[in-house]
């Protein structure tokens, strides 16, 4: 048996003559750029997250840019963020002007500590920037109440959580004063190449993003901001808008398939060995990512390969050890959770078409490698 990481076509063949029929309306209607299916996307979008305002965009990185650029934040600012994520969180603060300033995470949910976060805060912090990572929520409360009394704003990086709810069951990206979300192809929702999206509940930020995101122009060739070429295309646009539909039974098969790695692992005896995610009851996580953490990890990456198993390591080098990082002045040792669990992750196959035999087989591989017996 093979089981891949993800596999797309899948899920394509289900859905092939919906997204057929979607190509070619924006096909027949010729308009590519800004039109109404970005507009009907942007209002499902809202929707869906139970946002006032959604401002489609080219990807999640720029959604992440634009959100800091529409607050003005910029050079001599600071924002604080996670080392445990994807390279875009930090790297689109830098671009901004400003400085990332990170803070450790908790080992359970491999989101930003709380705890660390006022520590941090000084004069020149403008934001958190928390990350909801592999689909669940980071916890948010606590970073509302200090942004809150220090007057800075809560941006958050959903890219990997559409759908996801926090304890209070509010959704992720509408936790904050604005959500960023990726339509990269391998996230819960993924179009057919790049995009992203904005939401906000504040109609006067979307106003500056819906400039900001087209060259600064409200008004065609008036320019009142500095903006750039960050739209969404119409043919990104409709596909999403037909993937949407499906998104929720597709999020419900990946709880589905994480809970049945849960039982499988625990009916081993493995759960001693192999630390798995928490099945949080009081919130969806919607696992774009399941990610275990166990002891000789490289090895049994390897070992996986030799069994046809795919996986990925979320994420080998915290962003504070990065070199295009190193003028932060960061040293190892720093930032010592994320350091271990840059050690430690492992993601396993987790998409919403993956079956029971094939997680069978993954559960077997990884008894195989720890050599445990059935309990
Ligand atoms: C994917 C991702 C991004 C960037 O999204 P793109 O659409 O690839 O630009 C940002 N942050 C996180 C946490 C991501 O996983």
């Amino acid at each position: 048996m093979r089981v891949p990481f993800f596999d797309l076509k899948v899920q394509y063949a289900a859905i092939k003559s919906e997204i057929r029929r979607a190509i070619d309306e924006v096909c027949d209607n010729q308009q590519f750029i800004l039109g109404p299916q970005v507009h009907r996307l942007e209002d499902e979008i809202a929707r869906y997250c139970g946002a006032r305002c959604a401002v489609g965009v080219s990807s999640g990185t720029d959604a992440l840019l634009l959100a800091l650029m529409a607050l003005g934040i910029g050079s001599g600012d600071e924002v604080i963020t996670t080392p445990y994520t994807f390279i875009a969180t930090a790297g689109s603060i830098a671009r901004s002007g400003a400085r990332p300033v990170f803070v450790d995470i908790d080992p359970a949910r491999f989101t930003i500590d709380p705890k660390l976060i006022a520590d941090r805060i000084t004069e020149r912090t403008r934001a958190i920037l928390p990350v909801h990572l592999f689909g669940r929520c980071a916890e948010m409360e606590p970073i509302r109440t200090l942004a809150a009394q220090h007057q800075i704003a809560v941006i958050e990086d959903a890219a990997q959580a559409i759908g996801a709810e926090d304890e209070f069951g509010r959704m992720a990206g509408c936790i904050g004063l604005l959500g960023c979300f990726s339509f990269y192809p391998t996230k819960n929702l993924g179009g057919f190449g790049d995009g992203g999206m904005v939401t906000t509940n504040d109609s006067s930020l979307a106003s500056t993003l819906f400039a900001l995101r087209n060259h600064g122009a409200s008004t065609k060739y008036l320019h009142s901001l500095l903006g750039g070429n960050f739209r969404l295309d119409e043919l990104q646009a409709v596909l999403l808008a037909v993937k949407l539909q499906h998104l929720d039974q597709w999020t419900k098969q990946r709880i589905i398939n994480a809970e049945r790695y849960d039982a499988l692992f625990r009916e081993r005896g493995l759960e001693c060995r192999i630390r798995l995610p928490e099945l949080p009851r009081n919130e969806r996580h919607v696992f774009n990512q399941y990610v275990v953490r166990v002891s000789r990890r490289d090895e049994l990456s390897r070992f996986l390969e030799s069994r046809g198993i795919g996986h990925d390591i979320y994420y080998p080098r915290p962003l504070h050890l990065q070199v295009c990082f190193e003028y932060l002045g960061y040293k190892e040792g720093d930032m010592p959770v994320s350091e271990r669990a840059a050690k430690e992750a492992l993601a396993l196959p987790i998409y919403p078409e993956l079956t029971q035999p094939m997680q069978e087989y993954v559960v077997d591989a990884l008894q195989t490698f720890y050599g445990e017996r059935s309990s």
